[in-house]
């Protein structure tokens, strides 16, 4: 097996990082200048995080590729981290979009766009009722919310290393003494999160069944298979016994389908026939248009409008007054009807199984203790055997090398979603660009190698 050699890595790293410097002036004017008016010279805190000295500018992106100001074209395996999993800017979304745009973009008030949306999400997961928000976050937050509201229970539990968005009850992390904390880089929590979470590893039956024992869990909120923190399947069994224990012990299932819709038409919920009791689906449900819907069962709905009070149901934590707005619900109605479709599946799946054929030779020509994984038209590869948990997952991550193997590919083109090594197929992907990158990632394996 190889290992990697640190001095190697590091020069080849200098070398990467001369190369983005010396093609991207462009970019690098339009940083210096952000720097006077943006907190570290981007519009969002993570954006500093991208591998290179700052991040490429984007002059224009569509389907599966974007140009930087420099006029670089990237293949986009990031697709804005799956708000544009639909390829950037499809057709139907954007006349959609430009025709309410003219009609109302927000107005308190609903149109048939929100049924219609609603109608459609029944038929993909199943589940009667729905809401919306202006993002996943949102959505999260709303239904552990109602889930504390209608078990009159004060804690969730997630799982180790998850991601749901900016929830304050998600960002905990387990020691390996089994402690629990907030996580590593949690700014400013309100409360130790500990206070209102617990936190077991995923595919841990035993520890799930520990937790819920106590019955004052409201609610488990899960990704289906981890996605955060390198893909980290479920095993076999694991759903069962989580739908299982969840009923068991008065529990709410929340599954949260933001990434996992990778799995197809009705994410992997339809995907594997789970019974969520809520489920929340956002980013790509607009085609990156801010929006997000949470749905419910009958029992959850029924059990939430009977504590509804009219008086009071516009200030219970739970809004937005952009939320539901008509330009959102106009993206939403297109992307489900003309561009999540399942004839899009039939297509990004297959380019996903090439993308992971190729990463998966290229490890084994070069007999690295990496793995590659696939969901659906996901894929990621992590430097180190297939994770079970988080902890695993997150102990196989290397800052170092994952920064040079982002850096090495935005250098030849590719563009892969940063802080992990993920890769997402749009409908227009193409399987050009998915050999792009085997080639790309099969010369920075070789680089490491040599
Ligand atoms: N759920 C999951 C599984 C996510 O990965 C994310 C964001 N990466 C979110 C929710 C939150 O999405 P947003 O940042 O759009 O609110």
């Amino acid at each position: 097996m190889q290992t990697i050699d640190r001095t190697r890595l590091a020069t080849l790293m200098a070398r990467e990082q001369k190369k983005y410097l010396d093609e991207r002036p462009k970019s690098k004017a339009l940083f210096d200048r952000a720097r006077k008016s943006l907190l570290a010279g981007v519009p969002m805190n993570w954006m500093a995080k991208w591998a290179g000295a700052f991040p490429p500018f984007v002059r224009e992106a569509q389907g599966a590729h974007f140009f930087d100001v420099d006029g670089h074209r990237y293949a986009d395996f990031c697709l804005g981290d799956t708000g544009a999993m639909t390829g950037h800017s499809p057709f139907a979304a954007v006349k959609a979009v430009e025709e309410q745009m003219r009609r109302g973009v927000t107005l308190m008030l609903p149109g048939e766009d929100a049924i219609l949306v609603a109608e459609e999400l029944q038929k993909r997961f199943n589940l009667p009722y729905w809401q919306f928000a202006l993002t996943a976050t949102d959505a999260n937050r709303f239904s552990i919310r109602l889930a504390r509201q209608i078990t009159e229970r004060p804690k969730i539990l997630v799982f180790n290393w998850c991601y749901h968005g900016t929830v304050d009850e998600t960002f905990i992390t387990l020691a390996a003494d089994g402690s629990s904390g907030p996580r590593r880089g949690n700014i400013g929590p309100p409360v130790n999160p500990a206070v209102t979470t617990k936190v077991v590893e995923f595919n841990d039956v035993d520890a799930m069944e520990a937790a819920l024992h106590s019955d004052d869990v409201a609610c488990v909120l899960a990704e289906p298979a981890m996605t955060n923190v390198g893909i980290v399947q479920p095993q076999s069994g694991f759903h069962k016994a989580l739908r299982e224990l969840t009923r068991e012990h008065g529990t709410l299932l929340i599954i949260d389908e933001t990434h996992t819709i990778c799995a197809g038409p009705g994410g992997f919920t339809r995907a594997e026939n789970l019974e969520p009791d809520v489920l929340v689906f956002g980013k790509a449900i607009g085609a990156g248009v801010p929006g997000a819907a949470y749905g419910f069962s009958q029992e959850v709905a029924d059990r939430i409008v009977a504590r509804q009070e009219l008086e009071n149901c516009d200030v219970g934590g739970i809004g937005g007054t952009l939320a539901g707005n008509a330009v959102s619900l106009a993206a939403m109605r297109a992307t489900l009807a003309k561009v999540l479709t399942k004839e899009a599946f039939d297509r990004m799946i297959p380019m996903a199984e090439r993308w992971t054929a190729g990463v998966a030779k290229a490890i084994a020509d070069a007999g690295l203790p990496w793995h590659v994984t696939r969901l659906g038209c996901r894929a990621e590869y992590l430097f180190g055997p297939e994770p079970t948990n988080g902890t695993q997952a997150h102990d196989a991550m290397d800052f170092e090398l994952e920064r040079f193997m982002h850096l090495f590919a935005m250098n030849r083109g590719i563009l892969l979603t940063p802080f992990h090594n993920m890769a997402l197929m749009s409908p227009q992907t193409e399987a050009e660009d998915v050999d792009k990158h085997t080639k790309v990632f099969r010369e920075a394996v070789r680089d490491l190698a040599a």
